[in-house]
């Protein structure tokens, strides 16, 4: 192991009220995924909502409100230019989470960018102002002296963001520009698992002094019983699982109140290999590469990563092996080492957690993983798993395949008879972030659109005239929507400046022209 085993500071403090809290005797102890050793501490026995919510609407709100959209969007862009001084920093740290360089890339300076992204769309979509028009002014009488015009404006309460484990710094970053840039402060609660992580980054945003007092507060560990002194004004976002978006959603206080609540939860994203693409082509190998990629990056343990692949029957077979060749060739072990292609789980939790969903989907599917990847971890300490890979024959009746999410480098390969089979197994997930397929025939991509847009968030087409620049199936970009409906959460997050818009509020202006102009 070449991993730093200490970690300076093993303790995830709080940053509420303005005040760092370190964690107290209700905190959970928290262990590298590599060495198995504690390494950290977070969380506490109570939460003040008083002192939270108090210091965000009094403090934050109005200083963030007092701000025209472009001064905010100013803030993103110098915060994102001091976070991007401090990466390596967060890199080695995450090594204690699995996570591999490259897996911290995504994490980490996939944040930062978001940062610039919303930054930049900030100063060029949005007015320099405080009220953000929607829409041309609606002329709502004959002679004209009565006028509608549609317009956002910045809610006066927080934003509550609940962050799952696998994107640390991203998860944090891609929901705090938005809000900053809306006019609300936020409250991060990210997962204890990596909370450590997040804290080193959140303790970057706190030193820096770019953000004005207020905007912005940590809570690691549980928020005991904040979502229940919130109220309409406020915002709850989530990402994690089904069963625990399920448990905020119905909590009395968010649907009494009606309090906005948007989830992003698990997935069984999918990809298609076109009926159009023969064996041993470039658009072929671009299909392998992709879902290599997709198992292997953060140890799948990715919302997006593909969970089921589909192809025609009579080179599925061939599929199989291309994808193993490729998957015996990696190494798998220490993250820290450049050499390593993918590193470990987040927790030998997260491990058992995947081997038991594996076992159900082993009902249903034959384990046809090469056996050359198995042995490689045999000595190995740490959360590690190896890449297993199933071939289900009869997908039509095999409906755990697609609803049991393995929330790591698992996946299943299955056949379809024709691309009307195909279009209904990729819609079987009952909602999902995103589905891609390999195709060059525009009328397939089409009947895709049609058959299959509204089950997924995203659909990504690829071939080899676009591969070089495409951004791949699980990397959510900025510009576009990321969500999915059903299974998927049904919420939506990024989409540019659409995102922003989910923290304020649109009303309906009518009145005269001369009270309503800009
Ligand atoms: P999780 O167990 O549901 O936890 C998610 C977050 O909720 C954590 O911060 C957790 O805190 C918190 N939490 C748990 N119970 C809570 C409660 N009663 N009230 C308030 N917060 C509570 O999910 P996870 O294991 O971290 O993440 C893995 C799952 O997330 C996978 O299923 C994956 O598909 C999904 N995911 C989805 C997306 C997406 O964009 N759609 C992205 C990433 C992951 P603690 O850690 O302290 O328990």
């Amino acid at each position: 192991m070449h991993i730093n085993k200490a970690i300076p500071d093993a303790i995830v403090s709080s940053y509420l009220g303005g005040q760092w809290y370190a964690p107290d005797d209700g905190a959970t102890a928290i262990k590298s995924a590599v060495t198995g050793e504690v390494i950290a501490h977070a969380g506490h026995n109570a939460c003040d909502a008083d002192l939270i919510l108090n210091y965000a609407k009094k403090v934050g709100g109005p200083e963030l409100r007092s701000l025209t959209f472009h001064d905010r969007a100013k803030l993103l862009k110098h915060l994102a230019l001091y976070l991007s001084e401090h990466t390596a920093a967060l890199t080695e740290l995450a090594f204690h989470s699995g996570a591999t360089r490259s897996d911290s890339k995504i994490d980490i300076d996939g944040g930062i960018a978001t940062l610039f992204v919303f930054a930049s769309k900030g100063r060029r979509e949005m007015p320099d102002e405080t009220i953000f028009p929607d829409g041309d002014m609606e002329q709502l009488s004959r002679k004209g002296t009565f006028v509608g015009q549609h317009v956002y404006t910045s809610r006066p309460g927080v934003a509550v963001h609940i962050n799952a484990f696998n994107f640390p710094v991203w998860g944090m970053l891609e929901k705090l520009a938005p809000t900053i840039l809306s006019g609300m402060p936020a409250i991060i609660k990210p997962a204890t698992a990596t909370s450590y992580i997040t804290e080193a980054c959140f303790r970057l945003i706190v030193d820096s002094g770019i953000l004005p007092p207020g905007s912005v507060q940590l809570i690691a560990g549980r928020t005991h019983t904040l979502t229940d002194h919130l109220t309409p004004q406020d915002v709850v976002t989530f990402t994690g699982s089904a069963q625990t978006a399920g448990i905020i959603r119905n909590s009395l206080n968010v649907s009494d109140l009606t309090i906005p609540f948007t989830a992003e939860q698990d997935s069984l994203n999918a990809t298609l290999l076109g009926s159009d693409i023969e064996p041993d082509t470039v658009d072929f190998e671009i299909f392998v590469n992709e879902v290599v990629k997709e198992m292997t990056t953060k140890a799948g343990q990715k919302c997006t990563a593909i969970r089921r692949i589909m192809a025609p029957p009579a080179i599925s077979r061939h599929l199989i092996e291309a994808i193993n060749a490729k998957l015996a060739d990696l190494t798998i072990g220490d993250p820290s080492l450049d050499s390593t292609d993918m590193g470990a789980l987040v927790s030998d939790r997260q491990r058992n957690d995947v081997l038991a969903v594996s076992q159900q989907i082993e009902k249903h599917a034959a384990n046809v993983s090469h056996p050359k990847i198995t042995e490689t971890l045999r000595d190995l300490p740490g959360a590690y798993l190896c890449p297993i890979l199933y071939w289900c024959e009869d997908p039509d009746h095999a409906s755990d395949i697609h609803q049991l999410e393995a929330f790591g480098p698992v996946a299943t390969v299955m056949p379809y008879r024709n691309m009307t089979h195909a279009f209904e197994l990729l819609n079987r997930g009952q909602g999902s972030l995103v589905a891609s397929i390999v195709t060059h025939d525009p009328e397939l991509a089409r009947e895709a659109v049609l058959h299959s847009a509204p089950w997924h968030g995203r659909l990504y087409f690829n071939n080899h005239l676009s591969s070089a620049e495409a951004t791949g199936h699980g990397s959510p970009m900025p510009h576009m929507v990321h969500g999915g409906p059903g299974r998927a959460g049904g919420g939506e997050e990024l989409g540019g400046v659409r995102a922003v818009k989910h923290y304020m509020q649109r009303t309906a202006l009518q009145g005269p022209p001369d009270l309503l102009q800009p």
